[in-house]
């Protein structure tokens, strides 16, 4: 009886061994491929993001991927609405392919383009930051919920409502990191009112949409006198009408 127990024991502790060498030998595997890539992955390679990024279109250069990827991943775990964002454009089966390009001197640091196969792009593995890879999700976003920016109808308005959003979401979630903030050129006389702005609203839990409006065309009148671009008229901002920004940022009001 006691032979067949020690017997017993005996077997158990065989399969432990060998089910424990399996896993360290999968550590191993892991390991040597992120040794063989230079990629240190922060999370399991069978992620969310398989669901929107369409791979087969998208850049071959790993390194510039999971960047995007480790970009994306942050933004989802850390900003609720952002959560929002994704689950509805991977619940439709939205996916877009990711793009890098080097065009030295090239104007755009990144972009949404929504022709078919859609891509979001940046200028060089640089350009790949937090604060873009969200623009760009924020536009891709926008261009597949709002009648008026698909049209392209108010093209100023949806820029700007952009660039203040990731502003707000970057400072308020991501604070430490380094943000080059996109609603206000750093030269600008306004750009310390326009930071105030920002935790303003980030502070006042009862700051409303109506509160919103005014400084978001007082504001964008001075961020688009600086940009000099003629596909953004001044005559769109003076009639800006909220949309993302009451979807995403002043979503409870509505409740
Ligand atoms: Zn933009």
């Amino acid at each position: 009886m006691k032979t067949k127990l020690f017997r017993d024991i005996g077997y158990l502790v065989f399969i432990l061994l060998a089910l424990s060498s399996c896993v360290n030998e999968m550590d191993m595997v892991e390991d040597e491929q992120e040794l063989e890539t230079g990629i240190s992955r922060s999370y399991p390679a069978d992620t969310w993001t398989k669901y929107l990024i369409n791979y087969e279109g998208s850049t071959q250069d790993k390194y510039a991927l999971a960047k995007v990827e480790n970009c994306l991943e942050y933004l989802y775990r850390f900003i609720p609405d952002i959560q929002y964002v994704v689950d509805h454009l991977i619940t439709r089966g939205l996916k877009v392919r990711i793009k890098v390009s080097n065009v030295p001197g090239g104007s755009n640091e990144s972009w949404y383009n929504p022709s078919y196969p859609p891509e979001i792009g940046f200028n060089g593995e640089i350009n790949i930051t937090m604060g873009r890879v969200l623009h760009e999700l924020l536009h891709m976003f926008s261009f597949n919920t709002y009648d008026s920016y698909r049209q392209e109808l108010d093209l100023a308005c949806e820029e700007y409502e952009i660039r203040v959003l990731t502003d707000l979401y970057m400072r308020r979630y991501f604070r430490s990191y380094s943000h080059k903030y996109q609603g206000m050129h750093s030269l600008n006389h306004d750009y310390n009112s326009y930071i105030a702005w920002l935790d303003e609203i980030i502070n006042d839990s009862d700051y409303s949409v109506d509160n919103f409006v005014p400084k978001f065309k007082e504001f964008g009148v001075s961020w688009i006198l600086d940009l000099k671009d003629a596909k953004m008229h001044l005559v769109d901002v003076l009639g800006y009408k909220p949309l993302l920004v009451r979807t995403l940022w002043f979503y409870k009001e509505k409740k």
